[in-house]
């Protein structure tokens, strides 16, 4: 099944502050900390009464941390409710640091996953991204590696507890200079815990573009993440340590390795982004891509206008067209910095 990826926002404020995150310029001009929940409501409304976007693959987190929403789980319900109304399939995700998702609210996420409607498939990254404390510090900015990692394991109990079916855990660890060396000790330290559940979980190594209802022993799911960086020495020194990890683990007989395998060999010449994704901020504004802090793909807002008025809009045709023609990096910054 191919989704059309929707990525929304409940904050842009995020009480973290990772080394590769653009939080600190987000900070500068940061206006509104949290939306209010009838305008996310009336966000959600409007995409899923959209007739272009068909199966959608939903987002709840863009450049914030959406778990710190005072109303998150009402939001979270609004958009399963709204799933369970709509004809056409859901993917709905969420990314967090894990900072909030304490006993109490790990609780009651599992509860709001009992109700969701089984079709649905729910996502949950965990970016625990480092192992060590040291490591964690240096990469997150703030030294919470215990209570992260605490939080991770005490909601994944709670979820095996529970039996929800269709909702996939990923420990994502990113790939970078700094972290190759602890990469493995972060994969040993998580098969070792799932040990006592008797479960082996899953090693990814790319997003998929398909996705598909996870059976029940694929539910876990181990990520070793490509750091997403600009400058472009450090981003071909990382994708090679990304490349020799998962070249040493695709050479193993290891059954528990499930690996997807590269999209890129269908990619088109072209950034796909555009194509297939659009990006609401708190403040209604759709992009194209999710990387556009600086709003030069900007193409209408939401609050203003239908989505498929704005997916079909002037500007929005004349940008993909850009893309379609080769002119992306001579047009818009944003994309000569971005590597992709
Ligand atoms: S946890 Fe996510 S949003 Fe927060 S600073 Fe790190 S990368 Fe940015
Ligand atoms: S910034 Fe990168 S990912 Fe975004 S549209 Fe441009 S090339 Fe694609």
């Amino acid at each position: 099944m191919n989704y059309f990826k929707i990525i929304t926002e409940l904050t842009s404020f995020c009480n973290f502050n990772c080394k590769y995150c653009y939080q600190d310029e987000i900070r500068k001009n940061l206006k509104l900390k949290f939306i209010d929940k009838e305008k996310y409501k009336n966000i959600i409304s409007k995409l899923f009464s959209s007739k272009m976007i068909k199966s959608r693959c939903l987002l709840l987190t863009w450049r914030g941390e959406a778990l710190l929403h005072p109303d998150f789980r009402e939001l979270l319900a609004f958009v399963f409710q709204k799933d369970s109304e709509s004809s056409d399939p859901s993917f709905v995700g969420i990314n967090t640091n894990c900072f909030a998702l304490d006993d109490k609210l790990s609780s009651k996420i599992v509860l709001d996953l009992q109700k969701k409607d089984e079709s649905c498939v729910f996502e949950m990254v965990f970016s625990l991204d480092a192992f060590e404390r040291n490591s964690f510090k240096l990469l997150k900015g703030c030294d919470e590696r215990e209570r992260v990692y605490e939080n991770v394991k005490i909601f994944t109990k709670k979820l095996l507890k529970n039996d929800i079916r269709n909702t996939v855990l990923r420990y994502q660890y990113l790939i970078n200079r700094e972290s190759y060396s602890e990469a493995e000790q972060f994969y040993d330290f998580w098969k070792k815990w799932f040990e006592n559940f008797g479960i082996i979980p899953s090693l990814y190594f790319d997003y998929q573009d398909k996705i598909d209802i996870p059976d029940s022993d694929d539910r876990f799911r181990i990520f070793f993440h490509r750091t997403d960086i600009s400058d472009s020495t450090e981003k071909n020194y990382a994708d090679d340590l990304h490349n020799q990890l998962r070249t040493k683990y695709d050479n193993s007989n290891d059954d528990s390795f499930s690996i997807l395998e590269d999209e890129i060999q269908n990619r088109q010449s072209f950034c796909q982004e555009p194509f297939e994704t659009v990006s609401v901020g708190i403040d209604g504004k759709v992009s194209l891509c999710c990387k556009d802090i600086y709003e030069e793909l900007i193409i209408g807002n939401v609050f203003q206008d239908e989505i498929d008025d704005i997916l079909m809009s002037e500007k929005a045709v004349e940008i993909r067209k850009n893309f379609q023609q080769g002119k992306a990096c001579e047009k818009y910054e944003l994309c000569r910095n971005c590597g992709k």
